[in-house]
C-alpha cells in the first residue's frame, strides 16, 4: 500500500460521523479513571450475585450443583469485600455502577428458570446460565489485572488474580458437573 493510501484510509475511518461517539462529561481520560470505572461495574455486578446466587442455589436439583452454587456465593461476599479492599487501596470510595452485561445475564437466567422443568432439564440451564456469568467475570477480571499491572498497582494485581482464579475455578467445576452427571440425566 503507498502512503497516500495510507493516510486516506485512516481519515476517512476517523471521518465517519455516525459512528464516533461523543464522550461524556465525565468521560475518562486516563487508563487510572477507566480501571476505576471498570471496578465500579464489578462492584455493582459481584453485589448482584451475591443477591441472585442463593435462588439459583434453590431451584438446583442435583446436590452437587447446589452445593456448588452455595460454595460459590461464599466466594462472591469474600470477592466483594477484596473490591473493597481494592478501592481502599486506591483512596477511592468503594461505589457500584449498574452493569447492564450482568443484569442482562441475570435476566436471562431467571428466563431460563421460568423455561424448564425442575429436575436434571433445569440443572442444564442453571449451569449454562452461571457459565456465560463466570466468562463474563473471568473477561472482567483478566482485563481489570492487565490494567492493575500497567498502571503499577501490583499489590491490587494480586487482589484481582485471586478472584480471576476462583471465577476460573467455578466454571471448571460447573463443566465437569455437567459433563458427569446433569447433561447425561437431562438427556435421558
Ligand atoms: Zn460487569
Ligand atoms: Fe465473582
Ligand atoms: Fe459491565
Ligand atoms: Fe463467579
Amino acid at each position: 500500500m503507498k502512503n497516500s493510501e495510507k493516510t486516506n484510509d485512516t481519515k476517512s475511518a476517523n471521518n465517519s460521523k455516525e459512528t464516533i461517539v461523543q464522550p461524556a462529561k465525565d468521560a475518562a481520560t486516563k487508563l487510572r479513571e477507566l480501571f476505576i470505572d471498570s471496578l465500579k461495574d464489578i462492584y455493582w455486578a459481584e453485589n448482584a450475585l451475591v443477591k441472585a446466587l442463593p435462588k439459583m442455589a434453590a431451584n438446583a436439583t442435583s446436590a452437587s450443583l447446589a452445593s456448588s452454587i452455595k460454595e460459590h456465593h461464599v466466594v462472591t461476599k469474600h470477592q466483594v469485600t477484596r473490591l473493597d479492599q481494592i478501592f481502599d487501596l486506591l483512596k477511592h470510595k468503594a461505589e457500584g455502577k449498574k452493569c447492564e452485561a450482568m443484569a442482562g445475564l441475570l435476566k436471562e437466567g431467571d428466563s431460563i428458570l421460568e423455561e424448564t422443568e425442575p429436575g436434571a432439564v433445569r440443572d442444564a440451564g442453571i449451569i449454562a446460565a452461571s457459565q456465560k456469568i463466570e466468562h463474563y467475570e473471568i473477561a472482567t477480571y483478566g482485563t481489570l489485572v492487565a490494567f492493575a499491572k500497567t498502571l503499577g498497582e501490583n499489590d491490587i494485581a494480586k487482589l484481582l488474580t485471586q478472584t480471576l482464579s476462583e471465577e476460573k475455578e467455578a466454571d471448571c467445576l460447573l463443566n465437569e458437573i455437567a459433563l458427569n452427571a446433569v447433561n447425561i440425566v437431562a438427556a435421558e
